[in-house]
């Protein structure tokens, strides 16, 4: 089989990962839209997915940007006093 430039560069484009049903759960592998992580069925597409910042879909809040920013803080500080105890006694 002949291989063109264009078929080696879709051959090494990043694939999508989504699941789907048709493939038993296994990952789509269809290539990735350029900057994104799915290929244009699976959301790659140009103007799918929330705008930044959409809090249409908060329930309870726990897995916002800011909740994620302040659980990584808090393990950084806590992992922090784990060493000074350890250095201390
Ligand atoms: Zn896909």
């Amino acid at each position: 089989m002949k291989t063109t430039s264009c078929t080696l560069r879709l051959n090494n484009a990043p694939r999508c990962d989504a699941r789907t049903k048709h493939n038993n759960g296994l990952p789509c592998r269809s290539p990735a839209v350029r900057g994104k992580r799915r290929c244009r069925i699976h959301g790659g597409a140009k103007g799918s997915g929330a705008p930044k910042g959409n809090t249409n879909a908060i329930k309870h809040g726990c897995t916002t940007s800011e909740i994620k920013t302040f659980k990584k803080a808090v393990k950084t500080a806590l992992c922090k006093a784990d060493q000074l105890q350890k250095e201390l006694g």
